[in-house]
């Protein structure tokens, strides 16, 4: 007779549900711009401005007015033909940089072929930049300084916290070292204590660095190329990758039904990591807006206890 059966199979990972996060953190953005809005007297406004008619951008922009729209943000954004010229799109920066109604600016990336992403990112004023992406606040990212972050990253820390996840002390592998994520992804989470280990194309003997990882992010932009041989047993793993499968549908870069029976907790793509950069942004926005209509945003109360319901 067999006694004292162990259990061959792990509970399932808790999954680290970014819609119902966004959802939670609009709501407190929501009934902030209502309490603000008579002493500022102007609601904050956001400009998405997109370039061009790439099709997979005009979900996003779609996405972001949306969002705009649910938590009480003026959308003051601009679509230009594809065939704009650099110096037109470059007028259209300087001109929302000058709007006093407009508190954020987001240049909808990719660009057509021909436009330069770089001089048009860093015309934008660094104290309106949704995204976080500006050079100087990158720079305030290295220093600890307050200012605008980065919106994919700060989404997953706040998932992390959320989740209650312990940073300091924890060793934590990035896989990415791109500008948008996982650069900014490393700096915050060293700031929250974690021995950041960042991987990248040219690392090699990748699974045995990620094995160590009890905080795992992954943001190559390569469809399911994390499995099971990858993630160490109760780790945390956060999938940024988005991908559309041929057949349709979506994934991420982790191969979610071998890595949910290891890990402690992941992130669902869809439904992880991107609902939160886009509320991430009306948070940079809002920010803005507190501070230019005169009133210091408390970001810290803002996230205070947000949990998993
Ligand atoms: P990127 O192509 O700019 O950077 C990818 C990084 O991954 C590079 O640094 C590269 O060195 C590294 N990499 C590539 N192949 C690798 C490999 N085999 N092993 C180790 N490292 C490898 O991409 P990005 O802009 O950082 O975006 C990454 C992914 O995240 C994409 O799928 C993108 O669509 C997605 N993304 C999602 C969100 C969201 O909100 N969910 C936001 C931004 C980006």
């Amino acid at each position: 007779m067999l006694k004292n059966v162990v259990p061959l199979t792990r509970p399932m990972a808790t999954r680290l549900d970014g819609r119902q996060l966004a959802a939670q953190l609009e709501q407190r953005l929501q009934a902030l711009v209502a309490e603000r809005l008579a002493q500022a007297g102007r609601p904050p406004g956001l400009a998405v401005l997109r370039v061009g008619d790439d099709p997979a951008s005009g979900v996003y922009v779609a996405n972001k007015e949306k969002a705009c729209s649910r938590v009480g943000i003026t959308n003051l954004g601009a679509h230009l033909s594809a065939t704009t010229p650099a110096r037109e799109v470059l007028a259209t920066i300087e001109r929302l940089n000058a709007d006093p109604a407009v508190d954020g600016i987001l240049l909808q990336l990719p660009l057509p072929g021909g436009l330069d992403e770089a001089p048009l990112l860093a015309a934008i004023d660094p104290q309106k930049d949704a995204d976080g992406l500006h050079t100087l606040n990158l720079g305030r990212l290295l220093k600890g300084e307050p200012g605008p972050r980065s919106c994919t990253p700060a989404g997953v820390m706040a998932l992390l916290a959320a989740a209650g996840v312990e940073l300091a002390g924890k060793r934590a592998v990035v896989i990415g070292r791109s500008i948008l994520v996982g650069q900014p992804m490393a700096l915050m989470l060293q700031a929250a204590n974690a021995t950041v280990t960042v991987a990248h194309s040219r690392t090699q003997n990748l699974a045995e660095l990620t094995r160590a990882a009890d905080v795992l992010v992954v943001a190559a932009g390569k469809p399911q190329m994390i499995g099971a041989e990858h993630v160490k047993p109760g780790a945390v793993v956060v999938d940024v990758g988005i991908h559309r499968k041929p057949e349709g549908g979506l994934c991420g870069d982790v191969i979610f039904e071998q890595v949910e029976p290891i890990a402690s907790a992941i992130t669902p793509v869809p439904g992880g990591v991107g609902p939160m950069t886009v509320t991430m942004l009306l948070v940079n926005t809002v920010m803005a807006w507190s501070q230019r209509t005169g009133a210091e945003l408390d970001f810290d109360a803002l996230f205070a206890g947000l949990a998993f319901g």
